[in-house]
């Protein structure tokens, strides 16, 4: 479905700064959530927000939290830097700029108070301080260009390193499964230093993770994986007590764990001794695994693809296209 931009600014404005590139545009204004606090205009077309100044302008919703009105490309400039190193090749990032301007028109919706937040939860913006020269350019060769399926506006999803294959997001998220997001073969990524990693924790360290409701396997003394998505990604884990076992789902144990202790569920081999408290983990890539792979994208740039072919590639089926057509 297509997600409209909302022509209207979240509830009342109470402050405007000068010149504001952001309703000067053609385009209506994204709404992205600041947070509590005070905003104070700067004048050019931005405004300052606990430190940092951000182009556009502000509105402060009735709860008190300041929403900053901004052009979509100006966005993407912060954005794209944030997401991706704006050392990569510009193949990568014109790639990273498609994706971050598709994801917000995507996921815009005009009954919300506000479009986006600005962390990991959405995508990390930090308004002027974050842009680059490189990924401006990258905003720059690609302006308004989106990718899209069947017309609408394209689901998108990235993460670092897939290890390999990439991930279906029904298999992710127990979601209804995305023609363009069902996982795809990546031989490009091997540069990460994620490619293949190795932890070692302690079952007394996974124990101490889990809800308490679980503690009535008793004491951990192993750890399995008896049932694999087609990715290879882990889909269940059991978890072998003293008194009992139980299974979890391997999101949801990834969650439990800490998503920088366990890289990813493509986990190749689980090593555990009989008697000791150690526990060797080999995996590969970092991340959920669904969609781009930048790492990917990094590698195919380097090869010479461009930003349609490497978007081709992760989203089959997908075209890129201009907004405004
Ligand atoms: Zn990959």
């Amino acid at each position: 479905m297509i997600a409209a931009v909302p022509l209207v600014p979240a509830r009342r404005a109470v402050a405007q700064s000068d010149a504001d590139p952001a309703t000067s545009s053609s385009r209506p204004a994204l709404r992205v959530l600041l947070g509590p606090g005070d905003a104070s205009s700067a004048g050019n077309g931005t405004f300052a927000f606990q430190g940092r100044f951000y182009r556009g302008s502000f509105t402060r919703l009735d709860d008190g939290q300041i929403v900053n009105l901004v052009d979509l490309e100006a966005y993407v400039c912060s954005v794209v830097p944030a997401e991706m190193s704006p050392r990569w090749p510009p193949a990568a990032l014109e790639t990273q700029s498609i994706c971050a301007r598709t994801y917000v028109l995507q996921r815009s919706d005009p009954r919300r108070a506000y479009d986006l937040v600005p962390s990991e939860l959405d995508q990390v913006y930090h308004g002027i301080e974050g842009e680059s020269p490189n990924a401006t350019a990258a905003v720059s060769a690609t302006a308004g260009r989106v990718l899209r399926y069947n017309a609408a506006f394209a689901q998108i999803a990235y993460s670092s390193c897939c290890g390999g294959h990439t991930e279906s997001s029904s298999d992710a998220w127990s979601s209804i499964p995305i023609p363009y997001l069902a996982g795809v073969v990546c031989t490009s990524c091997s540069d990460s230093p994620y490619f293949r990693w190795y932890s070692s924790l302690t079952l007394e360290g996974i124990a101490a993770s889990l809800p308490a409701s679980l503690a009535t396997i008793g004491d951990l003394v192993d750890l399995r994986i008896p049932e694999r998505d087609a990715s290879g990604r882990a889909r269940i884990f059991e978890l072998v007590g003293r008194n009992d076992s139980v299974t979890v789902q391997g999101s949801a144990f990834r969650r439990a764990i800490g998503p920088r202790t366990l890289r990813s569920l493509l986990i190749t081999a689980v090593q555990h001794w009989p008697d000791s408290p150690d526990i060797d983990i080999e995996g590969g890539g970092l991340g959920h695994g669904v969609g781009l792979c930048q790492w990917g994208a990094h590698g195919m740039a380097l090869a010479g693809a461009g930003a349609p072919a490497i978007l081709a590639h992760y989203f089959p089926g997908t075209v890129v296209e201009d907004l405004e057509r």
